[in-house]
């Protein structure tokens, strides 16, 4: 699904693209070919290659870029990486849980008994080729990024800031969503401690294109929302969370 003439949703169980337990998955074409941000959870990455194939014809996918080591953002990294020969990168903090297919550290074995996922679900492993840290550019596809590590949805998220035609565009996972929701789930490493420390990184940036793992994305006026997650983390009560506003699945 084209979003712009660089930019695609390749994967996404909302919008019925790809597997059902996938996260948007967006594709977005660099000058060096087309990095991928995030994977899906891997049930369907054979279509979600297709869908690329489509939106972005002629182009070869160089990067996959990885926001967190949950089953629906990584799950298909191993088999994009293995189908196309992509450079997989990853926050240092991911990376021993990507290669190791951890899935009491990626939370898939708590998410399968709450019912999230199939309780046939596996992390394939996937080898993990450049490793990123907070505060670090780096180029993928071409395209330059500035990455942000983000503690509180888990204790490995980052957000990936990057600029299209001058505009500040953030990719940032399940982090925070539209309206300045919070990603805090029910998951060993997920809370407003990572949050209270790590949002207010978020602010100033003046970021147009918002572009969470799931929900709705904008390509204008992201940083309002941004600021309204940092603001709700300053109060002494919980704002909106992911759960109570039915985002996810
Ligand atoms: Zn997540």
């Amino acid at each position: 699904m084209r979003i712009k003439n660089s930019l695609a949703v390749v994967a996404s169980l909302q919008f019925g693209l790809a597997g059902p337990s996938d996260c948007h998955v967006y594709a977005l074409r660099g000058p060096e070919g087309v990095v991928l941000i995030d994977a899906g959870a891997g049930t369907h990455s054979h279509e979600l290659l297709h869908n690329l194939r489509s939106d972005l014809p002629g182009c070869t996918l160089t990067a996959l870029l990885l926001t967190h080591a949950h089953m629906d953002h990584c799950g298909g990294a191993a088999s994009v990486r293995e189908a196309t020969g992509c450079a997989v990168i990853a926050a240092v903090p991911s990376k021993a849980i990507l290669e190791t297919g951890d899935e009491e550290a990626s939370g898939l074995r708590v998410a399968r008994e709450q019912g999230v996922y199939p309780a046939d679900s596996r992390l394939t492993p996937c080898p993990v080729d450049l490793t990123v840290r907070d505060a670090e550019t780096f180029s993928a596809a071409g395209v330059e990024f500035t990455a942000f590590h983000v503690r509180g949805h888990s204790p490995d998220s980052f957000c990936y800031l990057t600029r299209f035609s001058g505009s500040p565009w953030l990719f940032c996972g399940d982090v925070v969503f539209y309206g300045g929701v919070l990603g805090v789930i029910n998951a060993a490493g997920s809370g407003m401690s990572g949050y209270r420390i790590d949002l207010p990184k978020l602010g100033g940036l003046g970021v147009e294109g918002l572009f969470p793992g799931h929900g709705l994305f904008t390509l204008r006026g992201g940083q309002c929302h941004l600021d309204r997650a940092i603001a709700e983390v300053r109060k002494g009560f919980l704002g909106p969370q992911i759960g109570q506003e039915g985002l996810t699945f």
